[in-house]
């Protein structure tokens, strides 16, 4: 890995950016960062696993696609916030009120007619 300024060789670890490994140069001070393989993976998953959380998945269920342990995407949904249990909950009143009110439209133009 090349030091995208100078291409040096010569880095040091400077933290962590949004989930990537930010690096220093250690010849011209540059600060970049690089996409680790594994927790890009791990990230796409946690997306995933988010995804079909809130798309009332079960949790078991979900482990088993993304082949990873239930206790993983309990740990994710929990980092990602305890509102995601009151977005779906939200997402699913939200469901049921297109629900009711595309019942209650047709059945308006219904009597219109
Ligand atoms: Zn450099």
């Amino acid at each position: 890995m090349n030091c995208p300024s100078c291409h040096s060789t010569f880095y040091i670890k400077n933290g962590i950016v949004k989930s990537l490994q930010r690096f220093k140069c250690k010849s011209c001070g540059y600060n970049y960062t690089v996409e680790k393989k594994s927790s890009s993976i791990e990230a796409c998953k946690k997306r995933i696993a988010i995804i079909l959380y809130l798309e009332g998945m079960k949790v078991t269920t979900i482990a088993q696609k993304l082949d990873v342990s239930h206790v993983s995407v309990i740990k994710w949904i929990k980092k990602y916030g305890n509102n995601l249990v009151q977005l779906r909950a939200q997402i699913n009143e939200y469901d049921n009120k297109l629900d009711n009110s595309s019942d209650s439209e047709q059945l308006s133009n219904l009597m219109n007619q």
